[in-house]
């Protein structure tokens, strides 16, 4: 059956990037049989310029019927003082909600060929592949009551709730479980048991869970310690399932671990697989329309739009070997670059892409 992909490029460096992503789409079509039809639709900055607002009614309505979601980024200081509801970011935002996404997909793996790159000491990040994989939709961040108020003593007082449910806590459960299954089989399951109620309650469903998958290893670790762990030792991580805002730390600590903003895919799933994928970084408005954003990151999202929402894991390993192979030649954009490398652009590193493709790299 043909695939429908929703083509969402945004504001900022976002066109840029998707037009090497949809080039590597369009080869895969051309050469390798992947049946798709690519349809694109403005969001962000771009739909707010088309539409009047972020996530204008057809872009929802075209996210709504596809198998799967390109998106850029969004964002740019002339939306900035547009009143909330308004911004780009919304669009976004929206879109996770309306789609009911709740699963976050974040890898964070390292070339080796861009070792150089991480902050830390090469044999503590060589060869680096950990998977996050981080609640979205529920938490402290959409948690009810939430406000600022004036307490019994006249000083104002700013709180949220901590909220999961056992439905909640057991899909994200599930969706790491069988991602572990497919990887190394070891899950390591973020929390704060030791302080927190809502933790308790997580680790009882994980714990449950893991009767239903034997060959997995389901370990525990608080989230300050797994912030230690993941700069002291990120190795022994294969996947890791963790709550909203635990996630949303963690993810950012393990992609820098990597290096480059510019390298980093994300997947975000629904119960169906259908999933939204984009690179981790924004919009970049102090590169864009100038040939130097690295398309890599999105170029690698679709690889994981293959692998989770369109059942074709040969062709993302497929493209996962063509990045690895121009970087094996020494290409580079310039947020990566090193001494010695041959330095290019977003369109020549997104053609070498396509040409080690059709190389069968
Ligand atoms: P950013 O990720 O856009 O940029 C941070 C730095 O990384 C910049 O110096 C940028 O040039 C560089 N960079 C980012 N992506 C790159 C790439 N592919 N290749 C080379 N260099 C790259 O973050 P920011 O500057 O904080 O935000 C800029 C805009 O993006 C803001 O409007 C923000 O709201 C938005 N934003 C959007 C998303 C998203 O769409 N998912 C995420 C984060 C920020």
């Amino acid at each position: 059956m043909t695939a429908k992909i929703a083509i969402l490029p945004g504001d900022g460096i976002g066109p840029e990037i998707v037009a090497e992503a949809v080039k590597v789409i369009d080869c895969l079509r051309g050469e390798f049989g992947l049946d798709c039809e690519l349809e694109q639709a403005p969001v962000g900055g771009a739909g707010y310029e088309a539409a009047g607002e972020p996530l204008p009614a057809d872009t929802l309505a075209l996210a709504g019927s596809a198998d799967a979601i390109l998106l850029g980024a969004v964002g740019g200081p002339r939306w900035d003082s547009l009143d909330r509801p308004l911004r780009p970011e919304r669009g976004l935002l929206a879109l996770r909600s309306e789609l009911n996404l709740f699963g976050n997909l974040r890898p964070a793996i390292l070339y080796p060929q861009l070792a150089e790159a991480s902050a830390l000491r090469q044999e503590v990040v060589a060869g680096l592949d950990i998977m996050i994989v981080r609640e979205l939709t529920g938490g402290i961040y959409f948690g009810e009551p939430r406000g600022v108020r004036t307490n019994s003593a006249g000083e104002r007082e700013g709180f949220n709730t901590l909220i999961y449910n056992e439905g909640e806590i057991e899909r994200i459960g599930r969706l790491a479980f069988d991602i572990a299954a497919k990887r190394e089989g070891r899950l390591c399951s973020v929390d704060k048991a030791n302080v927190l109620e809502v933790s308790e309650l997580w680790r009882e469903v994980m714990e449950a869970l893991a009767r239903d998958y034997p060959d997995v290893e389901l370990s525990h670790m608080y989230v300050d310690n797994a912030a230690m762990q993941l700069v002291r030792a990120p190795k022994q991580f294969d996947v890791v399932v963790t709550g909203n805002m635990f996630g949303d730390i963690l993810s950012d600590c393990a992609a820098m671990l990597t290096g480059s903003i510019g390298m980093l895919p994300s997947a975000s799933l629904d119960a169906d697989s259908k999933g939204m994928y984009e690179p981790v970084h924004g919009s970049a408005p102090d590169i864009a329309g100038q040939d130097l954003a690295n398309p890599l990151a999105t170029i690698l999202s679709v690889a994981m739009m293959l692998r989770y929402s369109l059942g074709q894991g040969e062709l993302a390993d497929r493209i996962q070997r063509a990045v690895g192979s121009v970087l094996d030649d020494g290409l580079r954009t310039a947020d990566i670059h090193t001494h010695g490398a041959e330095r290019v652009g977003t369109r020549a590193m997104g053609d070498a892409v396509v040409n080690a493709l059709r190389a069968g790299a």
